[in-house]
């Protein structure tokens, strides 16, 4: 990564609300080559040019900070995370934060756990696999303070991967774009999966007119055993 990547990667951390040190940047720019050289194998991300990653990965994934439900050291889990995001520049930013990356694609689980061991991350799992199975399993099921996701869902089946992970009065914070119109469409989901939004937190990204929308949803209680169905009822019969 280039010098005026580190300038604007370390300007939009202060933008967002965080100070990025040396430290930090070295773990970002080792994560743009690693990201960049196993591209060219398979397909990762179609953005590839150095700004945009800069923008639309890396500061995009740091702007979940703006929920406020982020300090430190939380457990997390990141479903659908792809190539990391936005769970690796959360941890890369927050090194105390216990973090579980969930991915349904073995090739990305691949390419995740080779990052993950040249960043020398610790406190990190990653686990091949779908959310609507793994949200039955007991060693997950309930069990994290916050679930985050970004772009894998329409809200209404991203709830049901996401709400199941989740303990009760803690939060699902789902990244979205500038229309979020489906939110409205939700109210049944809300119900049936014991949760309600807390807060919209509109985020301007730096350098960019990209607006975007963090939801943040608060779960109250615990979830009926039926919850989340099979994959193809969630697709098929969405809450
Ligand atoms: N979150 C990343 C990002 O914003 O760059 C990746 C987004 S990509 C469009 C969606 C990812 O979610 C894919 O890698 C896909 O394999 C994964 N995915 C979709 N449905 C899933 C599920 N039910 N369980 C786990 N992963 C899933």
């Amino acid at each position: 990564m280039s010098e005026k990547m580190m300038k604007m990667l370390v300007e939009g951390g202060r933008i967002l609300g965080i100070s990025l040190e040396m430290f930090h940047m070295e773990h970002f720019q080792r994560y743009y080559s690693v990201l960049m050289e196993w591209n060219r194998k398979m397909n990762l991300t179609a953005i590839t040019e150095e700004e945009e990653v800069v923008v639309k990965h890396f500061l995009d994934s740091i702007s979940v900070l703006k929920s406020d439900k982020i300090k430190g050291d939380e457990k997390i889990i990141d479903i659908g995370t792809g190539a990391g995001f936005p769970g690796i520049p959360l941890k890369i930013v927050f090194p105390n934060l216990k973090l579980t990356l969930l991915e349904a694609s073995k090739k990305k689980v691949n390419f995740l756990s080779y990052l993950s061991h040249v960043l020398s991350l610790t406190d990190v799992e990653i686990i091949h696999g779908r959310a609507e199975e793994l949200g039955h399993a007991e060693k997950y099921r309930e069990k994290f303070e916050i679930a985050i996701a970004r772009a894998v869902a329409p809200l209404n089946v991203l709830l049901e991967y996401a709400i199941p992970f989740v303990e009760p009065d803690g939060y699902f914070i789902a990244m979205k774009g500038r229309e979020i119109g489906e939110v409205k469409e939700c109210k049944r989901a809300f119900e049936e999966l014991k949760c309600a939004v807390e807060n919209i937190v509109e985020v301007r990204l730096p350098f960019s007119d990209i607006l975007h929308h963090l939801i943040v949803i608060k779960k109250k209680e615990h979830l009926p055993l039926k919850y989340p169905r099979k994959e193809k009822l969630i697709r098929n019969k969405p809450l």
